[in-house]
């Protein structure tokens, strides 16, 4: 039986250097579903792709990734088109777990996701289910998934993953197509087990469409439901591809009188932040609400959390089929390929990936936005809506107080997301933004 995790001796995630190391890697072993789900960024195909990495090369690259760190390697995420049209998922696992990876993986709810199927996984060492679900009930979700039963199989599943032994995460992608059932949604979380919520924002890219989206102004109101639903619940929430959801918690809690927690992240750092802007061990970062041990350690689950911000290619690396490597799954822009060159390598030194982790060099309100270091936008949702990874992020309405003295001007106009902004700032702000980071012997 794999050995799966919380024996271990536990890292301390909150060390983690994003600079030299991501939080999670996530690798799409196939491409191949049997589902065709509306926003699929993988556009995934019925076959396998001749081309996907061999069990060879897939080892490889789970030996690079150990590389990664000896006290903190990265969360290790199966990702697909549904990793159960592989042979190898279950090879994949064991040999992730034997080599000392934390290991997730993200199934397709079909009639391969069998309880034996959950069995075998766990066996083989797996800690995380990820399941998808993004209705509250049965019509929503499988119109979205574009498969009657899916929404059957999910919630079969996570009982099944649950009876296992695994803990489980719920994905779900809020779009136009589910924003009315936020409410329903977060009211049904409550009742499934399940460990972490992440919830993803529609990123334009793959299969999602920009007239699927919701409009900035319903993104504050979805982040703040989440919130809501994250403060009373038990389960433990994120976003992908809305990383101002942490904006949203820290405002809440300076509105509560609990601001010296979340300033502490709050000033905008060269280079996109230092040790100095994370909190001392012990803690998790403040818009983490679900108690955690220290270092990051949840109850019951070998996952954990950051201790800063994940983003883009910051804390966060996608690795395709082929082995083409992304700053993740929702920004087409290739880095390097893995069956050439170390992942280690890639996201330590790749030009993009260094820039994309350098939050000084944004552009448009992000730069001046004193949640900068915290948030940063979505670098993915930059590119999918201007073609340039450091733009402003484009479905954001929150106006900086540095710019917050400027009338008559539309922040999210496609041409002020590409703006330099230094302009419009009082001599003050310009010099506080610009100041470079103290050193801190990291
Ligand atoms: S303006 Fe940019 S950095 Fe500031 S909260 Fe919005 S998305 Fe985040």
């Amino acid at each position: 039986m794999g050995q799966a995790s919380e024996h271990r001796s536990k890292p301390n995630f909150f060390d983690i250097d994003f600079e030299k190391a991501p939080f999670i890697a996530i690798w799409e072993i196939t491409r191949a579903c049997d589902l065709r789900c509306v926003h699929c960024r993988a556009e995934a195909i019925p076959q396998r792709d001749p081309e996907e990495l061999t069990r060879e090369q897939g080892f490889a690259l789970i030996d690079e990734l150990r590389r990664f760190s000896e006290s903190a390697p990265p969360l290790f995420v199966i990702t697909g088109g549904d990793p159960l049209k592989s042979p190898y998922v279950y090879d994949y696992i064991r040999h992730a777990d034997q080599a000392g990876l934390r290991v997730a993986v993200t199934p397709s709810a079909t009639g391969l996701l069998t309880r034996d199927a959950i069995h075998r996984m766990k066996e083989a060492g797996l800690t995380r289910m990820a399941i998808s679900l993004d209705g509250s009930t049965a019509e929503i979700h499988d119109n979205f998934r574009r498969q009657p039963g899916s929404y059957d199989h999910t919630i079969r599943a996570i009982k099944d993953a649950l009876t296992e032994g695994l803990t489980v995460q719920i994905n779900t992608t809020i779009s136009r197509w589910n924003m009315n059932d936020i409410d329903a949604l977060c009211e049904l979380m409550q009742k499934l087990g399940l460990t972490l919520w992440a919830a993803f924002f529609l990123v334009p890219t793959g299969r999602g469409e920009e007239k699927d989206e919701i409009s900035p102004q319903q993104y504050e109101v979805a982040l703040q439901k989440l919130y809501e639903t994250a403060r009373k619940a038990d389960f433990d929430l994120k976003t992908t591809a809305a990383p101002h959801y942490r904006r949203i918690v820290l405002q809440a809690q300076r509105s509560e009188g609990r601001s010296a927690d979340s300033g502490t992240y709050m000033r905008p750092r060269q280079g996109g932040g230092t040790a100095a802007d994370r909190k001392p061990e012990g803690g998790p970062p403040a818009w983490v609400l679900r108690p955690m041990k220290p270092g990051g350690w949840a109850r019951g689950d070998a996952s954990g959390r950051a201790g800063r911000g994940v983003n883009d290619g910051n804390g966060f690396i996608f690795v395709d089929h082929q082995g083409y490597v992304y700053p993740s799954g929702f920004l087409p822009l290739r880095c390097g390929n893995v069956k050439r060159e170390s992942i280690v390598k890639i996201y330590r030194e790749n030009q993009h990936l260094k820039r994309m982790r350098d939050f000084a060099q944004l552009k448009g309100k992000c730069w001046a936005c004193d949640y900068r270091d915290v948030c940063g936008g979505a670098r993915s949702r930059a590119f999918a809506v201007t073609g340039d990874y450091t733009a402003s992020e484009p479905y954001c309405v929150y106006v900086p107080p540095a710019l917050a003295h400027v009338q008559g001007v539309d922040w999210l106009a496609p041409d002020m997301l590409l703006k330099d902004v230094r302009e419009y700032l009082k001599p003050e702000d310009l010099a506080a933004l610009e100041r470079p980071a103290a050193p801190t012997g990291d």
